[in-house]
């Protein structure tokens, strides 16, 4: 943050200004090599050089998919490498690919309020949504997800999640705009609190990227305590995802070893007491899982669950692993499934997946494209 350089470079006798240069050197400009930030004097970025700023992830490798969509893998200075992932999405105001990437990014086509008059009779731009990871691997141990499967190696610090943004940024290619950040990609976002909260403080600082707090989701699997802080901290600003992915206590468990710690009642009572905004809603991902969750009885008791909760339902068929035999149900279960809850009154979308032809080793990071049923573009 530049009031915390601001600190340090005024124990060290710097004028106050430069924390600003320093910031805006790393955050709207993504430089982070100390040698690179011309404007400062020669002492002060030798310091910075031996304080140890200097880049914290390295691209290695760019697949780039047909569709658009790009998966970056970064390199770590432990040598461990994530993804992140671009997801373009072309936005005439009110289109469908744009109702595609809000629904991804869980951004309620209600409040879309900001820009729909100053877009009118302007060129279409291409919103990018980016899907970042905030741990290496993940010690929840879901069954149908690939970090989970491999388990946690290490937490993620709050300049190599923040720094997937700025590499990201980096890649927008001409008429590209990073509209929406989704904490979605490898491990649990609350699992590695402090990291994510810090990340989420240097992403939305209006003297760096400056987004906007509702254009940030953090995807939990249902972290009890951490959902009550998060909602603290942030006042509810953040826009939250849960990913629920069954009705009833033993099915998530069976999928989720988290619920035997934090059950559902407790993570619907967790929900309900989110200082949501008004106006705004809490997206639900329910990944649907052959033979495990797909009912359409499981279904009636969402529908029951979720009763009183303003929310919005993602459904999305599972993209197999190797490390698994799980797998999607058949387009007609997945229909039928959306259709109860459709019928219940429930904004219910189902992911398409994109991104197919660039290899999909973290499953998820390439499920971020939404197909609406039921809402649909007014006017
Ligand atoms: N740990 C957080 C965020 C990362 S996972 C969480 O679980 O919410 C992001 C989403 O992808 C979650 O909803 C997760 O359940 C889903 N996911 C993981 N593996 C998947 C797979 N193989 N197929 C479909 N969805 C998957
Ligand atoms: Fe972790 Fe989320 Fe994967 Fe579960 S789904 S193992 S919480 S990354």
């Amino acid at each position: 943050m530049p009031e915390e350089w601001s600190a340090s470079l005024a124990a060290r006798g710097e004028r106050s200004f430069t924390a600003k240069q320093v910031f805006h050197w790393i955050h709207r400009r993504g430089v982070l090599d100390p040698a690179a930030m011309t404007n400062l004097p020669a002492r002060l970025r030798e310091h910075l050089v031996a304080e140890g700023l200097g880049e914290v992830l390295t691209p290695e490798r760019v697949h780039r998919s047909e569709d658009g969509t790009r998966k970056l893998l970064l390199r770590l200075r432990d040598g461990a490498t994530i993804e992140t992932v671009l997801l373009p999405s072309v936005s005439g105001p009110g289109s469908q690919a744009q109702l595609d990437a809000d629904a991804a990014a869980g951004d309620d086509t209600d409040d879309e309020d900001d820009d729909a008059g100053s877009d009118a009779g302007a060129a279409p731009r291409v919103r990018v949504t980016q899907c970042i990871s905030t741990q290496v691997g993940c010690a929840m141990g879901c069954g149908f997800c690939a970090s989970g499967v491999a388990g946690l190696k290490r937490h993620l610090g709050p300049e190599e999640i923040a720094g997937q943004v700025l590499l990201g940024r980096a890649l927008l290619e001409e008429g590209e705009e990073l509209r929406n950040v989704v904490y979605m990609g490898m491990g649990e976002p609350l699992h590695n609190y402090e990291a994510t909260a810090r990340s989420l403080r240097l992403l939305t600082h209006p003297e760096g990227i400056n987004l906007s707090t509702r254009r940030v989701t953090v995807s939990t699997s249902g972290l009890v305590p951490e959902i009550a802080r998060l909602g603290a901290d942030f006042g509810g600003q953040i826009a939250l995802a849960i990913s629920l992915h069954a009705a009833d206590d033993a099915t998530r468990s069976a999928l989720m070893p988290i619920n035997r710690k934090y059950p559902l009642d407790e993570l619907l009572a967790a929900l309900r007491a989110y200082p949501l905004p008004r106006r705004r809603r809490i997206t639900i991902e329910y990944t649907l899982v052959a033979g495990q969750n797909d009912d359409p009885a499981e279904a009636r008791r969402l529908a029951k669950l979720l009763r009183g909760i303003p929310v919005k339902i993602n459904l999305i068929p599972m993209n197999p692993i190797e490390a698994s035999s799980l797998g999607p149900p058949g387009l007609e279960r997945v229909a039928a499934f959306q259709e109860v809850l459709t019928q219940a009154g429930y904004s219910c979308f189902v992911r398409r997946r994109r991104g197919d032809d660039v290899s999909a080793a973290c499953g998820q990071l390439v499920l971020l494209g939404a197909k609406p049923k039921v809402r649909r573009a007014v006017g």
